[in-house]
């Protein structure tokens, strides 16, 4: 009697998840590895799905109201959310996650960018004057920054710290055996040529040794124009790539142009973590990439 009574005072006055951390994604992948590290200990909301692109997105209300209650903010960085993340930051007016705060965490800030620019031009509309910010398709990163973060969640928590590190080491685990996997399928895959439509595969072609041999983008976020794609269906057509890769999010037409007049494959990969209809986790993720690039291997055998 005594404890049911307890138990229900208990209740009345700690709700279920009204200690949780509120932790704020800006993008799937990193929303992914959050629930692997932190499972029911945090609340989460993920800004962007795959078929957003994370270089622009609208600073809409439910997004200000989600800043605004975080402990944590979790985000690509290197300029990627330069468009809209320092107006969501500033009309949060959250003081816990603003840049140099616990609660702001960039996870590019972990890794060696590539394609750093020897000069910026951003007149020329350049989105990736910091080097390409799209980190997350090399799993060896995605374990970087694993560490990184389960010991932010520990500072930020530190009631859960043990829970966080052991997650983490499991995480890990079966990570790094998920990588010796990926990397024997890889094998038969290097050197594979492929056109890109933005710079968007660049960490994932440097991991697996592929050739991207064209990118359908002049520069990172100027579309693709009628002249362009032109100079490069002659550039290509005497040895075209195996396929011209894109993002869920990316606009199909240059890549069913190009691929259409080359006569090889558009082939839209997965990118990103996409419970609609893509892979649930950042597991499937690198299973449903090697799968769709196999797939396009085999074909020119
Ligand atoms: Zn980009």
């Amino acid at each position: 009697m005594m404890n049911k009574l307890t138990a229900l005072l208990l209740l009345l006055v700690a709700p279920l998840g009204a200690d949780a951390l509120e932790v704020f994604a800006c993008e799937p992948e990193w929303g992914s590895l959050v629930k692997e590290l932190a499972g029911d200990n945090v609340n989460l909301t993920v800004a962007t799905t795959a078929f957003q692109d994370p270089h622009r997105l609208q600073a809409r209300p439910s997004l200000i109201a989600a800043t605004r209650r975080a402990d944590l903010l979790i985000c690509t960085g290197a300029d990627l959310e330069i468009g809209w993340l320092p107006l969501l930051l500033r009309r949060a007016g959250n003081p816990d996650i603003q840049p140099g705060r616990p609660g702001h965490f960039m996870a590019a800030d972990y890794v060696r960018k590539l394609e750093i620019p020897v000069l910026v031009d951003r007149s020329q509309g350049d989105i990736h004057p910091q080097g390409n910010p799209h980190i997350h398709l090399n799993p060896n990163n995605i374990s970087r920054i694993a560490i990184k973060l389960a010991e932010r969640l520990g500072v930020l928590d530190p009631a859960n710290e043990s829970d966080y590190m052991d997650r983490l080491q499991e995480f890990q685990y079966r990570w790094k055996s998920a990588i010796v996997g990926w990397e024997q399928r890889g094998e038969l895959l290097s050197g594979l040529r492929l056109a890109s439509h933005h710079r968007g595969f660049s960490y994932l072609a440097d991991w697996l040794d592929l050739n991207i041999v064209a990118t359908l983008e002049r520069k990172p976020g100027i579309p693709p124009s009628a002249a362009h794609l032109a100079s490069l269906l002659e550039t290509l057509s005497p040895n075209p790539p195996a396929a011209v890769v894109r993002t869920p999010y990316a606009n199909e037409k240059p890549s069913l142009w190009l691929t259409e007049r080359l006569d090889v494959r558009a082939l839209r990969l997965p990118y990103t973590v996409n419970v609609v209809d893509g892979p649930v986790d950042l597991f499937a993720l690198f299973d449903m990439t090697l799968a769709a690039l196999e797939e396009v291997h085999n074909e020119r055998l």
